[in-house]
């Protein structure tokens, strides 16, 4: 018996290690372009089958939720309720669109207004429903149509919902110019439904981004993963973030989606009352642990600029926040300041939420 033992155990030793080799946890990544955005999906998990079929999903699921949330191409689910809501009847909201719409009309009342799903036609007006070339020199459009088009009525204060016994979720609006547009939200909602359905086929390690809008799960390993967040002007990283555990970092900055008009820069983000680009903050990024109220978040925080961005923070119930001025002053919330690392020569300082007036301290 003894020599049969001693001959197969080198045979089970070399099927262990293959065994083991097929299991050993890797960094994979894909890419694609979604959303108008550079998706990449990266997972510490084996290389094996069930990880590129979850890969593969997480695309599709991508590409399914572009289809429905697209408020311009078309046959977009979301492009075809806008028009319906422009013949001004009671319309039923279709049930793909529900889920977010009653979150995103959640956290636009949350944020005072700031985020405002209903701005497609300001958005329009600017040209900014394809990103202009970097850089790029244009007229903004004229004030007089713009304060027409406010006049007109823009925002989702024009739309009203009700509950039929019959047809469901119904939804009408009292202005031709509304049209819903959940640009400033939408990715972080995708995020959120891939990282499920990443969890739900097993998978414990990866990240998610959206063009620089992202979820972490887990670790790679023994280290956490490490996100940078995108210095607003020039190349190169402002500032990275150990994650811990599961958590969402979504930014908002002027640099995404601007044009210039002599010497000054005109961006996509835009103030739902004066119908003009935000003033006063360039970049803003938000940490939570889900995606959806962080991108939500972060526009609501830039459009509420300096003075009022910790107010609306507040209102969302947002602790982690990091937040560049045109100035070039950067802030940081306590609750960021032990996940941060700032870049060299960066200096921030901290802005307690809770405190009613601007508290200057160095961040450690
Ligand atoms: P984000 O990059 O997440 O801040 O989203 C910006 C996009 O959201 C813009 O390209 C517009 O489509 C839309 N948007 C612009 N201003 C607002 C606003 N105040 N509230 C909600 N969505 C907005
Ligand atoms: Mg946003």
């Amino acid at each position: 018996m003894k020599p049969r033992v001693f001959a197969l155990l080198p045979l089970l030793l070399f099927a262990a290690l293959l065994g083991g080799c097929r299991q050993a946890q890797q960094v994979q990544s894909q890419q694609g372009l979604v959303m108008g955005t550079l998706a990449t999906i990266t997972v510490y998990a084996p290389r094996n089958t069930a990880t590129d079929a979850a890969l593969q999903a997480a695309f599709r699921t991508l590409d399914e939720i572009n289809h429905i949330w697209h408020p311009w191409t078309p046959d977009a689910t979301l492009a075809r309720f806008n028009q319906a809501l422009h013949t001004r009847q009671w319309v039923p909201v279709p049930a793909d669109l529900q889920p977010l719409l009653l979150e995103a009309l959640r956290l636009s009342r949350a944020s005072r207004g700031n985020f405002d799903p209903g701005l497609g036609e300001l958005t329009a007006l600017w040209g900014f429903r394809e990103a202009p070339e970097p850089g790029i020199e244009r007229a903004p459009p004229i004030p007089s149509r713009i304060t027409a088009l406010l006049r007109q009525g823009i925002g989702v204060k024009h739309l009203q919902l009700r509950r039929d016994p019959q047809h469901g979720l119904m939804a009408r609006t009292d202005t031709p110019t509304l049209t819903l547009d959940f640009g400033a939200i939408a990715k972080g909602y995708a995020v959120d439904r891939v990282v499920a359905q990443l969890e739900r086929a097993g998978i414990e390690n990866a990240i998610v981004n959206l063009g620089g809008n992202l979820r972490v799960l887990g670790s790679k390993g023994d280290s956490p993963w490490r996100i940078g967040i995108r210095a607003p002007r020039g190349d190169g990283t402002i500032a990275a973030i150990r994650n811990q555990g599961d958590m969402s970092v979504l930014t908002s900055g002027d640099y995404e989606r601007y044009f210039i008009h002599q010497g000054q820069r005109f961006h996509h983000i835009l103030h739902p009352r004066s119908g003009a680009p935000a003033r006063g903050l360039i970049s803003v990024t938000v940490v939570t642990d889900n995606a959806t109220l962080g991108d939500a978040a972060s526009t609501a925080l830039f459009v509420a600029g300096p003075r009022q961005w910790p107010q609306v923070a507040r209102a969302l119930g947002v602790d982690k926040v990091l937040v560049v001025e045109d100035s070039g002053q950067v802030w940081v919330t306590p609750a960021l300041q032990p996940l941060l690392e700032l870049a060299p020569g960066v200096r921030a300082q901290v802005r307690d939420l809770s405190a009613p007036r601007q508290t200057k301290r160095p961040a450690a």
